[in-house]
């Protein structure tokens, strides 16, 4: 272990994969690997058990999956039906290397555009595996039923998304995730059926238990009665999704949260790269002070949508009807001829940042301060226009196309996008951090497993889009039934684990502590007002832009934040009971640690990719300048202790299957 390093962390050993077969070709890898893991015997399965946390695309695809192959499943969700989970939010689609569009994809050319939108940040093999597994789940899903969008012919329709040049995007209309979960929902509640999926509705995972070293179970707080109780078994996995709700204002449900994961961390596990946020560029613009959510407009737009602002900042207040042509600067086709409106999501946000900065936004003025400080109005908007695809498809075709998405648009902001071109501004949208996973997804922890958005696995510093819902159903299908008998195998031999080991009435023990510590607050502010704040801190020196010092002043209002929260937070209502102040009031704990955390790697982290840009770095024309000769790891951090200091291990990134290069969409 080193000396403490900018007075906020410590280093530690570096950690390496090592499930990954590396003596075959990349190709093979996977296949090599499924066929090297133990199995455990179809008779033998029930006798043992699995807690799945989370039921949306992973969860409910891997309890669902487990569950059919006769393991005794448990599964845990916050909400009160498991198809109420996050994924039912997910617009424009999902990725899959079938070159059905014959316009050159591959399960090789998925897994370059993944690295390379990634910012080559993310493990090669993981990613490949993705790649090759992504054409089955597009199998699965119209065996189960998913109406995907088809075209005249009857064949499965695609778009386009950013960061790559063929269209591979397979899609329900605006409304994938919906109809991809009712797929995972039904066949998790098949199970159900036939008694090898127990679920737990308006439960929420509050603790993780370790007995020996091994995941053996969890606390969680009934939601409704109060009730805590502790769950044993012989793996435990977790698909609790992102964590952007860090930042208070983002487009995730308000319900999103760290607490799963974070939990985990502090028992052991370790989280990778916790500041790669992804903030999506084609968000409704905030429009006030007091909203708690933004709302996306899906990518899928950004296939006929042209985006610009106006050349000279004297047109801003026009209607934009009103201005020609010739005075528009349609600044990502100029950019980036090659990708225009599609390039990655990471490139198009810090542009329309740019566009913005350079005071050529649009819409009202809003109140914020810049990097000195000081208040000032800006407008933070940039337009995303549909006459040219309405002149070239007709109405018809493009209210087919993006029909829900035009009419949400309009209900939320009153314009008409078929007559007036919306507005749009980035927002946090994902998180490609998580907890460490090997290339089996088990986390360093034995017997916890992590998969879909709560990991850290594929997507490197940036996630392209409609890849999401690909890695999600790709872990709960397909990677952890086949990797996750490798470990039961070995826990039939070791046997159950003792209901009276201590660290299981230790961890019942804290999270009752902590649940009556909160209840004692009864200060002035709410938690949402103490949230809001916070939000407020990391989306200015922790969100699109980061830069040394502003990193160092996050950090020292995050800990003062949660110190006055301590002082005068107010818990209403009673523990024993329905009460959203007390369980927001512990997603709110876990945040102000996390938000720590990522300030800490975005601030160790002194190069700029993909989603992490660093003002300090960057190229003459303003792109992310990687360094990496210092920085090609995978940032993996350990709990170091109760206001102790983290500590980072490194996992070196190898890429041999595809070169390293300086990004360039252009
Ligand atoms: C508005 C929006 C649109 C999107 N559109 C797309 C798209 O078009 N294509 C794409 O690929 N991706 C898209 N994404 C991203 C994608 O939807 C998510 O990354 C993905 O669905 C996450 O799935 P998941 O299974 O990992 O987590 P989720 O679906 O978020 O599920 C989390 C589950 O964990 C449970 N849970 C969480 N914490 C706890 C706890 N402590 N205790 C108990 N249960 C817990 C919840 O109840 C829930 O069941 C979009 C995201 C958003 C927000």
């Amino acid at each position: 272990m080193t000396e403490l390093i900018d007075g906020l962390y410590l280093q530690g050993e570096k950690i390496a994969d090592t499930k990954a077969p590396h003596d075959v070709p990349i190709a093979q890898r996977w296949e090599q690997r499924k066929f090297n893991a133990n199995l455990v015997n179809p008779a033998n399965r029930r006798k043992l058990d699995v807690i799945v946390v989370g039921s949306g695309l992973a969860g409910g695809a891997a309890a669902a999956s487990l569950g059919e192959q006769g393991y005794n499943v448990k599964c845990f969700f916050y909400q009160d039906s498991a198809r109420r989970a996050h994924s039912i939010a997910a617009q424009g689609g999902i990725n899959a290397a079938k070159n059905y569009r014959n316009d050159g994809d591959s399960v090789y050319r998925l897994f370059y555009d993944t690295v390379k939108g990634g910012d080559y940040r993310a493990r090669e093999d993981n990613v490949y595996r993705l790649a090759e597994v992504s054409a089955n789940i597009i199998d699965q899903c119209v065996a189960q039923g998913v109406p995907f969008a088809r075209e005249y012919g009857g064949l499965l329709d695609n778009r386009s998304f950013g960061g790559v040049q063929v269209s591979r995007t397979f899609y329900a209309r605006g409304q994938t995730g919906q109809q991809l979960l009712i797929g995972a929902y039904q066949a998790l509640e098949r199970q159900v059926h036939a008694g090898t999926v127990k679920e737990y509705r308006r439960h929420e995972m509050v603790e993780l238990i370790v007995v020996d070293g091994r995941a053996r179970g969890i606390v969680t707080r009934d939601m409704v009665t109060g009730k805590i109780d502790t769950h044993l078994a012989d793996a435990v996995v977790l698909c609790t999704g992102g964590y952007g709700n860090v930042f208070f204002l983002s487009t995730n449900a308000m319900g999103c949260n760290a607490t799963a994961i974070w939990r985990a961390y502090r028992k052991g596990a370790y989280f990778a790269n916790p500041c790669y946020t992804q903030i999506h560029p084609t968000c409704i613009p905030q429009s006030g002070d007091f909203q708690s959510k933004l709302t996306l407009m899906s990518e899928s737009l950004r296939n006929d949508g042209r985006i610009w602002v106006p050349k000279r900042a004297e047109d801003c207040d026009k209607d934009p009807r009103e201005i020609p042509e010739e005075d528009r600067d349609y600044y990502l086709e100029r950019i980036y001829p090659a990708f225009g409106n599609l390039v990655p999501r990471d490139i198009a946000s810090r542009q329309a940042k740019n566009m913005c900065d350079e005071g050529r936004g649009v819409g009202p003025a809003i109140k914020e301060r810049d990097a000195q400080g000081n208040e000032r109005m800006m407008r933070r908007g940039v337009y995303l226009d549909f006459s040219e695809a309405i002149g070239r498809l007709g109405r018809d075709a493009v209210s087919a196309r993006y029909g829900n998405l035009f009419e949400m648009y309009q209900r939320i902001t009153g314009d008409d996008p078929y007559e007036v071109p919306m507005r749009i501004y980035p927002a946090v949208h994902y998180t490609m951090g998580g907890l460490w996973v090997d290339y089996d997804l088990e986390s360093n922890i034995p017997g916890l497993y992590v998969a879909g958005e709560a990991n850290f696995s594929d997507h490197g510093a940036n996630r392209l889009g409609a890849s999401a819902l690909m890695q999600g159903l790709a872990d709960g299908y397909f990677v952890l039934p086949d990797t996750m008998n490798d470990y039961l195998a070995d826990m039939l031999r070791e046997g159950k684990v003792d209901p009276d080991a201590p660290e299981i009435a230790e961890a019942r023990r804290s999270v009752e502590d902590r649940v009556e510590r909160l209840m004692a607050l009864r200060g002035t502010r709410s938690v949402d007002d103490f949230h809001m704040a916070l939000g407020r801190i990391m989306w200015e020196y922790c969100g699109m832009e980061r830069r040394d010092e502003g990193l160092r002043e996050a950090i020292g209002q995050i800990r003062a934040l949660k110190e006055e929260f301590w002082r005068d937070a107010r818990i209403t209502g009673e523990a024993m009971e329905l009460n959203q102040a007390l369980e927001k009031a512990g997603r709110l704990l876990d945040f102000f640690e996390l938000a720590e955390l990522m300030c800490i790697d975005a601030l160790h982290r002194r190069e700029s990719c993909g989603g992490h840009f660093r003002a300090e770095s960057q190229t003459p024309e303003g792109e992310a300048l990687r360094h990496d000769d210092e920085f090609l790891y995978v940032a993996a951090w350990e709990w170091g202790g109760e206001n102790q200091p983290p500590i980072l291990h490194k996992e070196d990134l190898i890429y041999k299957d595809i070169e390293l290069k300086q990004r360039s969409y252009k």
